[in-house]
């Protein structure tokens, strides 16, 4: 993810020299920001290209020839920082029989252009609402409750999209916490025919 990448400014020049060398000269914030959007396009399509390999690659594996292919899957979150008050996570699908990661959701509590445009412009302005009206289609912030409730949401997004993948992840290898189990089966997401199945990997592990 770019957020985390410190951008050049942070860098000490002593370093930067060792970097990027004696004709080292610092670019603008707006050169940065075009930089990263750039950047940020290429792992996109990147990611697209390489995900639509894999879940080809799981079809055919699974070999039924069904437009919507049921898989066992596990999956987990995990956060940026630890102590439930993280303001990013991931939640992550991992196919069982490939061990291929059939999606992800990264869910963010915070947006770095919202936040510079809130010190430039104040949070309460017109200005503020007028340029956030422009850039909320692509904002990173995607998630508004708790810290804690990361996951579950992540897991929702992620079940809710998986027929649009050609997928249906009918049974999940669990670790014990069921918070986001139940909360999958509570919103139906497959209709009120379809039940999502739980296998606790720690009695798998006992029983052999
Ligand atoms: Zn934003």
């Amino acid at each position: 993810m770019l957020s985390g990448t410190p951008g050049v400014g942070e860098i000490p020049v002593c370093y930067r020299k060792i970097l990027y060398g004696d004709e080292y000269r610092s670019f603008s914030s707006t050169t940065y920001g075009k930089c990263a959007r750039r950047l940020d396009n290429a792992y996109t399509l990147a990611s697209e290209n390489i995900f639509a390999e894999i879940h080809r690659e799981i079809k055919n594996v699974y070999e039924n020839g069904a437009e919507i292919t049921d898989l066992s899957v596990s999956f987990d979150g995990t956060w940026l920082t630890r102590g439930h008050t993280s303001l990013i996570g991931v939640g992550c699908v991992i196919d069982m029989l490939t061990g291929y990661v059939v999606d992800f959701e990264v869910m963010s509590k915070v947006c770095r252009h919202c936040s510079v445009a809130k010190n430039k412009l104040g949070q309460s302005s017109a200005e503020f609402s007028i340029w956030y009206e422009g850039h909320k289609s692509e904002c990173d912030i995607n998630h508004l409750g708790s810290s804690t409730s990361m996951e579950m949401e992540a897991a929702l997004t992620l079940w809710k999209r998986s027929t649009s993948l050609g997928f249906r992840y009918i049974t999940v290898l669990s670790d014990g916490d069921c918070k986001t189990f139940n909360y999958l089966c509570e919103k139906k997401v497959y209709g009120p025919d379809i039940v999502i199945k739980r296998k606790n990997v720690l009695i798998m592990l006992v029983s052999g």
